[in-house]
């Protein structure tokens, strides 16, 4: 039988959060995933989020249009917090403990990053909701995945993608003969290029062992079949 895991890092990414849309927050879609999260948390899992913004702002696009590049990741550093205070207004409201930690201090909506208190949180149950990436620009979420994840020793990194099931070795849009991956080595991942996390999240996830599941988060309760074990999308590693 498929056994839980104790503790998972859950990364959703800002679109996850936008349901069909292409900007914004689609709350029904934020409900759906934050009721996967409480059946994990109820069934005993230790559940941490990092929460994107690209739902919002994406720092890259803004400096290909001419913009500091800096500037322009610090605005979606603050994009990825509008959006933890959203997933954390709609978990509170289904009943489940969260606490948002914040990269950057903002004190009056978020608690500052702190990894033993985030510990303590997570052994109390309480759902801890990274927001602000890393706290640097020229980063990513995914990035801020794997350091957290290494961080508080989370045995798995849960990757919710919006509109593809798994790892394929071409872009199953625009292939359709494109191969899915059941299982695959970080090391395969990077040098095969394959577009699931920026090669410096990938690389610190190689080097932590730190697996990593990629699903489709269109289907919420993914969520759980990964966390319990089941088998699901693409395992990286592990
Ligand atoms: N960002 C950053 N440093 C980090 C994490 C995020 O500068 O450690 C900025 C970056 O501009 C990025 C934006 O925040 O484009 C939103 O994050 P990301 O693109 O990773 O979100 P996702 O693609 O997961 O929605």
């Amino acid at each position: 039988m498929a056994t839980p895991y104790r503790r998972v890092v859950l990364k959703l990414s800002g679109e996850a959060l936008a349901g069909n849309a292409e900007f914004g927050i689609d709350l029904p879609t934020v409900e759906r995933l934050a009721q996967a999260v409480r059946t994990l948390s109820q069934m005993g899992i230790q559940v941490a989020i990092v929460v994107g913004g690209g739902n919002i702002w994406r720092g890259s696009q803004a400096a290909e249009r001419g913009m500091d590049r800096s500037t322009a990741d610090y605005m979606g550093m603050l994009a990825t917090t509008i959006n933890g205070l959203a997933l954390q207004e709609v978990l509170e409201r289904l009943g489940v403990a969260t606490r948002v930690q914040s990269a950057i201090e903002m004190r009056q909506v978020a608690e500052p990053y702190i990894r033993r208190r985030a510990i303590r949180h997570l052994e109390k149950g309480r759902v801890v909701i990274f927001a602000a990436g890393t706290g640097n620009p020229f980063f990513s979420t995914d990035t801020a995945a794997a350091l957290r994840a290494a961080e508080i020793e989370a045995e798995v990194i849960l990757m919710g993608k919006r509109g593809v099931d798994g790892v394929y070795d071409a872009d199953p849009r625009k292939h359709p003969g494109a191969h899915r991956f059941e299982r695959l080595t970080h090391f395969e991942l990077i040098q095969r290029g394959l577009d699931v996390m920026d090669p410096t999240a990938a690389s610190l996830c190689m080097e932590n062992r730190i697996p990593i599941i990629v699903f489709d988060i269109g289907e919420p309760d993914n969520i759980v079949r990964a966390a319990t074990g089941e088998r699901v999308g693409t395992t990286v590693g592990g």
